[in-house]
C-alpha cells in the first residue's frame, strides 16, 4: 500500500512542477515564443524534474514517463510512478487547460497521485482527498469530451442522453473539474495512454467519483502497451447510463 509519504510526495512534486513550467513561460515572453516550441521545452524541463525528484526520495521504485524511455523492468516493479510532465501540451503558454500528472501504481491499480492545474492555482490529491462535490451543476448533466473527438464522443452522448457537452483539452483539466463541480463527467470514447489517465483516476477516486473503461470495465495501469480504451469518470449515478449511450451504435 501507499504510505502517507506517497500522497504528501505526488502532490508536491505535481505542484512544483507546475511552478517550474509556470516559471518557463514567465522567461519566455509570448512575443518571443517559438510557435511548437515552449512546449517541447516544458516536456523536457518538466520530465527531467519528476525523473530526478523520484531517483531522489524513491529510488527503487520504477517511473514510466510519457518523455522516458519505457523501461520494460517497470513490469515486475511492486511500485511504478506513472507521470506526464506536462498533459495539453498544445495548450501550454496558450491557455489555463494543461496539467501535471504524478501517480503510483501498486498491482496495476494507482494507491496515490496528484494534478496540479498552474491556471487555477490548484493541485488536486489523493490524500487529503478532494472535497466531493456530488450535487448536479445543471439541470442537465455537463459531460467534457475532448476536443478532437467532439463529433464522436459528443454526438454519440447528447443523442442518447438528455446532457449537455462541452469540450476543453488536457485529460487532467477535464477529470479535475469534474472533481471541482464544475461538470458532472468526463468521457473519452478512444484510447488513451496510462500517463493521460493515471493521476486523474486515483484523484478522481479518492474524491468518490467513479473511474471505469468505456465499456464499464475496470481501469489497470502499468500494462506492456500502456494505453487504455477510453475513459469515463463521472458522478456515480451516471455511470450506467453513460456506458450504454457509448456501446449505442452510430
Ligand atoms: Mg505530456
Amino acid at each position: 500500500m501507499a504510505n502517507a509519504n506517497d500522497h504528501v510526495l505526488a502532490a508536491r512534486i505535481a505542484s512544483e512542477t507546475g511552478d517550474l513550467l509556470v516559471r518557463l513561460l514567465d522567461e519566455h515572453a509570448t512575443s518571443e515564443r517559438p510557435r511548437g516550441g515552449i512546449e517541447y521545452l516544458g516536456d523536457r524541463a518538466a520530465h527531467e524534474f519528476i525523473v530526478a525528484q523520484l531517483a531522489r526520495h524513491r529510488p527503487d521504485d520504477a517511473v514510466l514517463s510519457e518523455e522516458g524511455y519505457d523501461d520494460p523492468a517497470r513490469l515486475d516493479a511492486s511500485r511504478v510512478w506513472i507521470v506526464d510532465p506536462l498533459d495539453g501540451s498544445s495548450d501550454y503558454g496558450w491557455s489555463a487547460t494543461w496539467s501535471v500528472h504524478v501517480a503510483l501504481v501498486e498491482d496495476g491499480r494507482p494507491t496515490a497521485g496528484a494534478v496540479a492545474v498552474p491556471g487555477w492555482e490548484t493541485t488536486w490529491a489523493t490524500d487529503p482527498q478532494p472535497r466531493s462535490i456530488m450535487s448536479r451543476v445543471g439541470p442537465k448533466p455537463l459531460v467534457l469530451v475532448s476536443r478532437s473527438r467532439r463529433n464522436v464522443d459528443g454526438r454519440r452522448l447528447h443523442r442518447a442522453m438528455d446532457v449537455e457537452i462541452a469540450a476543453l483539452g488536457s485529460a487532467g483539466v477535464k477529470a479535475m473539474a469534474v472533481v471541482r463541480g464544475e461538470a458532472d463527467a468526463y468521457v473519452h470514447g478512444g484510447y488513451l495512454y496510462e500517463w493521460d489517465s493515471c493521476a486523474p483516476v486515483a484523484v478522481a477516486q479518492a474524491a468518490g467519483l467513479s473511474a471505469c473503461r468505456i465499456d464499464g470495465t475496470e481501469l489497470e495501469f502499468n500494462k506492456a502497451r500502456p494505453a487504455t480504451s477510453g475513459l469515463i469518470i463521472c458522478r456515480p449515478e451516471l455511470r450506467d447510463g453513460i456506458v450504454d449511450a457509448m456501446a449505442s451504435p452510430d
